[in-house]
């Protein structure tokens, strides 16, 4: 279960707290110190971790959270709205464009489940929009990649648009896009290539297409299981294709959290969805308060 390392620590921290009568400055700075370790082991990027602290610490110590009638409350009250601040403070759904289609575009590393989350995004705004979206397969190293977009698309009764492998990426989009205006289709998504890491050439083929979809949005699909280095992604996608939110995904696995923790406050670009399994429903908004809630049980 995601969280769980940084949620037992936290807890046992603020249990300590909550032992105590009376609260002063130190125990404020002691139970910091502790939260700062856990953060920083749950792979919570770490200049995000020493603004909260320090963020948290003015906040706390002043005479009218230590001299009130339940200091541990007020204390860990804070830590929860910090915790809810970093993360975004509320949930930031999907832009729509004025007029149709809506273009969606996917990008992210090979395995972060991008071509899953695409399949959830056509559940989610069928369900919710009532949507008739149209699926484009712009993948065109791994053929792999493309049956698999098919078989969702069968799975979520979708259309999906794809001209095998042997065709330039950026004139699939253009042909898709085409066939959407033609069909009348409200979404289009488009699940590009990924690889193993940030390279120049995959960036410049993004750039191309991006700006031959020029779509709404542009959501970088992110593994939380892979830590640091989720934050490392997201910020190098950002620089370079300036995305417009993040899907975090696995995160019913036993990701240590720090991604989701990190990513608002490294990009400034809100996650917006979270994966939480294998299924095509596994999708679910992202809440920076109910996250932080969860976290600190
Ligand atoms: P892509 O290479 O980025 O298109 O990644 P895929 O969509 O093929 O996903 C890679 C693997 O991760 C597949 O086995 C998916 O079933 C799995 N996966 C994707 N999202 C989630 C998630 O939220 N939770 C779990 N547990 N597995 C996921």
């Amino acid at each position: 279960m995601a969280f769980e390392g940084l949620s037992e620590r936290l807890q046992n921290t603020f249990a300590k707290l909550r032992g105590k009568g009376k609260v002063t400055k130190a125990d404020v700075q002691e139970m910091m110190r502790e939260v700062r370790l856990a953060l920083l082991e749950a792979d919570v990027n770490f200049d995000v971790t020493k603004n909260f602290i320090k963020t948290v610490q003015e906040r706390a110590v002043g005479s009218e959270v230590l001299d009130s009638l339940t200091p541990a409350q007020q204390v860990i009250k804070i830590v929860n709205e910090e915790l809810t601040k970093i993360m975004g403070s509320s949930a930031v759904l999907l832009n729509q464009a004025s007029h149709i289609p809506t273009v969606i575009m996917l990008v992210g590393l090979q395995g972060s489940g991008k071509t899953t989350s695409a399949g959830k995004l056509v559940k989610y705004l069928q369900a919710e929009k009532n949507a008739r979206p149209l699926l484009i397969a712009a993948d065109v190293y791994r053929p792999a990649a493309i049956d698999q977009l098919q078989t969702i698309g069968q799975q979520v009764q979708v259309p999906v648009y794809d001209e095998g492998t042997n065709q330039d990426p950026v004139e699939i989009v253009r042909h898709g896009l085409e066939t959407a205006q033609a069909k009348k289709n409200d979404y289009v998504l488009i699940d590009t290539a990924g690889r193993l890491e940030i390279d120049d050439q995959l960036m410049s083929e993004l750039s191309r297409i991006k700006q031959v979809a020029q779509p709404t949005e542009i959501l970088l699909v992110v593994d939380s299981m892979t830590g640091q280095a989720a934050t490392h992604v997201a910020e190098g996608f950002n620089d370079r294709l300036d995305i417009s939110g993040v899907i975090l995904t696995k995160l019913d696995g036993d990701t240590r959290g720090g991604a989701a923790l990190s990513i608002r406050a490294v990009t400034g670009k809100p996650i917006k969805f979270v994966g939480s399994g294998e299924k095509l429903d596994a999708l679910e908004v992202f809440h920076p308060d109910r996250m932080a809630d969860r976290i600190l049980g």
